[in-house]
């Protein structure tokens, strides 16, 4: 077996792309779950958290996230109610929380679904916790989310990263017409990431990886492509948002795509800002683009993943 990555108290249940993947930091003063994944996923969530590799019928202590977006976010409510436990979130976002923004937090927006939840505590950056027995240190991590942290231990050098830094990429971020500031705050973050001693990350969706020097030049290299071309930022946004919708809900009435691009807020404001074009033919040029990228296909009238993902 090849040597682990990891301390033995610390477990990460790597998920997909609707659930963002979940660590476990387990500690005699407590244990502590960093992400909860999709709300359509919470079951399982749950399932994994009180499994063998989890926690078993251990109390669980805290809730924590890295940002607030649905992939995250969504077991929050069916936890805290299970196990009677505090949830902590990025100070920047507890106010959207508090208030249940679902523009800003990008919820029914997107069309994304997330089950409303409660903040215990507001996490600011540059502070210090620790989960499982280490010292994580907060980062401020905006960019793909402006209110997003990082969690940095600094012995040994891992870096729980949220949607801040992929093994190939990041979370989407949105153009400068719609934040001026997202898009060089991403490069900054990436710019901070690259002045860290860190030996694995922990993304918010894909395997662990430890070949960081790598994933920097991939994310910084997107970014200056980002940079060069924002209708490409914005193409992206919607791409992404579309596939994910389709992971949510399995498939999406072909015949329906120009009313659901008219409908959905987040398509709605990006055709008025970049596009302008009539609803069917964003429709058509966005879903045509993904099929070729093989990333969805046309069923019998319905819009399906090409690659349905469990889990
Ligand atoms: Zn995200």
């Amino acid at each position: 077996m090849a040597p682990s990555l990891f301390p033995p108290q610390l477990h990460v249940f790597v998920r997909d792309w609707l659930s963002a993947n979940n660590v476990l930091l387990r500690s005699a003063d407590g244990h502590v779950l960093i992400d909860t994944g999709y709300v359509r996923h919470a079951p399982l969530t749950l399932a994994l958290v009180a499994s063998e590799r989890g926690i078993g019928a251990a109390p669980l202590a805290w809730i924590v996230n890295t940002h607030c977006h649905s992939d995250h976010i969504g077991g929050n409510a069916a936890i805290a109610a299970k196990y009677g436990c505090p949830i902590a979130v990025p100070a920047r976002e507890a106010p959207l929380v508090e208030q249940w923004d679902q523009k800003a937090l990008l919820y029914d927006y997107c069309d994304q679904r997330a089950e409303r939840f409660t903040v215990d505590q507001a996490i600011g950056p540059d502070t210090t916790h620790v989960w499982g027995d280490l010292e994580w240190r907060a980062l401020a991590a905006p960019g793909h989310d402006m209110g997003a942290l990082v969690f940095h231990n600094a012995e040994q050098r891992i870096l729980i990263s949220g949607d801040a830094l992929w093994e190939n990429g990041f979370g989407f971020v949105m153009p400068m017409e719609v934040d001026a500031a997202a898009l060089p705050a991403a490069r900054a973050t990436l710019e901070m990431l690259s002045n860290l001693d860190i030996r694995v990350v922990i993304p918010g969706h894909g395997e662990p990886f430890t070949d960081v020097k790598g994933a920097l030049e991939r994310a910084l290299a997107r970014v200056a492509a980002f940079e060069a071309d924002s209708l490409r930022v914005a193409r992206h946004a919607l791409k992404v948002n579309l596939t994910f919708a389709l992971l949510d809900q399995r498939r999406l009435p072909l015949a329906d795509m120009p009313a659901y691009f008219d409908r959905v807020g987040l398509y709605h404001d990006f055709n008025a800002l970049f596009f302008r074009l009539p609803a069917s033919d964003l429709a058509g040029l966005l879903i045509g683009k993904l099929e070729r990228a093989g990333a969805v296909k046309r069923e019998a009238g319905w819009l399906v993943p090409a690659n349905p993902t469990a889990g």
